[in-house]
């Protein structure tokens, strides 16, 4: 009996995972899967004018009070954001150009210790705007051709948040963390390749300018088989965030050997404390971080976010509309249980969380050590209508477990 083929790509029965038969043919996974993104593409909606484009644009002021409900203190950052989102969008709202003046893209880098609330800030933009968001990490990129993610597959997560409208998610915001973690060994431009810096750095520029990207539907690297999707990043917005770790010697050394402010005499000391310096962080301290200029020109929107103090981490663990107690509080609702914390306990649950220096990142995991217990037994005891998280209660549940759940998490 003769092979069996695809009808349409020629190959044999044993070379594919599965073929399907017609009356005459047969077809196999690989051309399905072509045919289907083929089809996807030709039937979805015509390419709209960018003036045609129905964005929900909110005034600075009013983003600011949304995201006020959810996220504490970092009015800069917040000042900063809202101005660059909204002008972005603004920007791709202007009708097709009858003047010289193009409005640029600005792209924002947020600079700020761990758990001060970058991500956080990013995604609740993006809620607040109803646009495709997603998160990347920069550390997992790498240059094409090297062991890890192309720079593209960032898109790909775009894309899938978008649900594979292109034009939702070209007009999406892109999170990219760690982008500190990219910055040049050195200072020195770099003569031999340098995987995991420079080169990603450069890698990143095309997403960030605004060009026609060629990305993989499913992620992953570039499969011969796979159609690409071309998506345009003119109008996405990247938003970068980083600690950068040690920048506070960088700005320190440039301001303490130049005079600032308008009268030219206030020279800053060696004693400001880091949250004090990171005001004063300019392009000029990243790039001898280690960004290239290429790249922080394309991120023409720098802010910073305050380290979180003791005030801060107890208003987030109370006051925001989805503040973590008010989580736990509504989950032993649910069970018929009304559950307090005392003030003793919400200040041992903060010092705890300063302690490891995990900023608001870690007073999830602090709460859901102390409270497990409880969320164990007492939803099958029905004598139990009332639960108090007091100080003592939270440091004997948290002295058996936490400190080592933390430790790793540290
Ligand atoms: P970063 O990206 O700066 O490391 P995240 O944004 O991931 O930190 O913050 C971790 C979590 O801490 C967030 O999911 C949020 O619940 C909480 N959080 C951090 N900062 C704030 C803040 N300023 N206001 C409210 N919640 C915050």
């Amino acid at each position: 009996m003769s092979q069996i083929n695809c009808s349409f790509c020629g190959r044999r029965k044993n070379e594919v995972m599965m073929l399907l038969s017609g009356i005459d043919a047969h077809i196999c996974n690989h051309c399905i899967e072509q045919g289907h993104q083929v089809v996807m593409e030709e039937t979805r909606p015509k390419r709209s004018e960018p003036s045609e484009v129905n964005i929900k644009l909110i005034k600075p002021v009013e983003m600011k009070r949304h995201l006020d409900q959810y996220v504490i203190g970092q009015d800069d950052a917040k000042k900063a954001i809202t101005v660059a989102v909204y002008n972005h969008y603004k920007r791709l709202m202007q009708p097709s150009s009858n003047d010289d003046v193009t409005i640029e893209k600005s792209n924002i880098l947020m600079v700020g210790e761990t758990g001060t609330g970058k991500t956080y800030l990013a995604r609740s933009i993006a809620k607040i705007l109803e646009v495709p968001f997603c998160i990347a990490d920069a550390t997992v990129i790498t240059e094409a051709g090297y062991v890890g993610e192309d720079v593209e597959t960032i898109l790909t997560r775009l894309l899938q948040a978008a649900d594979y409208n292109v034009e939702m998610a070209e007009r999406g915001i892109v999170y990219i963390d760690e982008i500190d973690k990219i910055a040049r060994k050195s200072d020195n431009p770099s003569i031999t390749r340098d995987v995991s810096g420079e080169g990603v750095q450069q890698a990143m520029l095309k997403l960030l300018e605004g060009s026609v990207v060629n990305v993989p539907p499913q992620g992953g690297r570039k499969h011969p088989d796979q159609r690409l999707i071309a998506l345009n990043t003119e109008n996405i917005l990247f938003i970068c965030g980083g600690a950068f770790d040690g920048i506070d010697r960088h700005i320190s050394k440039r301001i303490n050997t130049r005079p600032i402010g308008f009268s030219g005499d206030r020279r800053l000391n060696d004693t400001m404390e880091r949250g004090h310096l990171m005001r004063y962080i300019s392009a000029l301290d990243l790039k001898s971080f280690g960004l290239i200029p290429e790249l922080l020109g394309r991120l023409p929107v720098l802010t910073h976010l305050e380290p979180l103090d003791h005030k801060a981490l107890l208003q987030i663990l109370t006051e925001p509309k989805n503040a973590i107690t008010k989580q736990y509080n509504k989950l032993f609702r649910m069970e018929g249980i009304e559950l307090y914390w005392t003030p003793g306990a919400l200040d041992f649950i903060v010092d705890q969380a300063m302690t490891y220096e995990l900023g608001a990142r870690g007073l999830r995991s602090i709460c859901e050590s102390i409270i497990t217990d409880a969320m164990f037994e007492l939803p099958s005891r029905t004598d139990v209508r009332k639960l108090t998280i007091s100080l003592e209660y939270a440091r004997e549940k948290f002295g058996k477990s936490g400190t080592y759940q933390l430790r790793s998490a540290a």
